[in-house]
């Protein structure tokens, strides 16, 4: 297990996982009860954490999370199986799997 990133933002966290998991990187959330502790605890120990299961798999993982922050130019596109729409550079479902084609 490595930690990939740290955020203040839940939502953050869970899209970056999301985000990861369709690229088929194993990643989980940690941290996501202590977010009302800030102030008790230090920030780095207190924020939502996404982590991946694979160390080897950084660099794969910051080029989905970059990829996502600057996506390529091309049509959103719906999910065959459960109508799931994604951006132009995902080739998989993130909610059920299916492949784009
Ligand atoms: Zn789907």
């Amino acid at each position: 297990m490595k930690l990939l990133l740290r955020t203040p933002s839940l939502v953050h966290a869970a899209h970056c996982e999301n985000l990861l998991r369709a690229a088929g990187i194993r990643a989980e959330l940690r941290n996501t009860w202590l977010a009302g502790a800030t102030g008790d605890i230090p920030f780095q120990e207190s924020a939502p954490q996404v982590w991946i299961a694979d160390d080897a798999a950084e660099a794969d993982a910051w080029a989905v999370l970059n990829a996502a922050a600057n996506p390529a130019p091309g049509p959103r596109w719906q999910c065959r199986h459960c109508k799931e729409w994604h951006e132009s550079q995902f080739s998989a479902c993130w909610r059920c799997g299916a492949q784009h084609d």
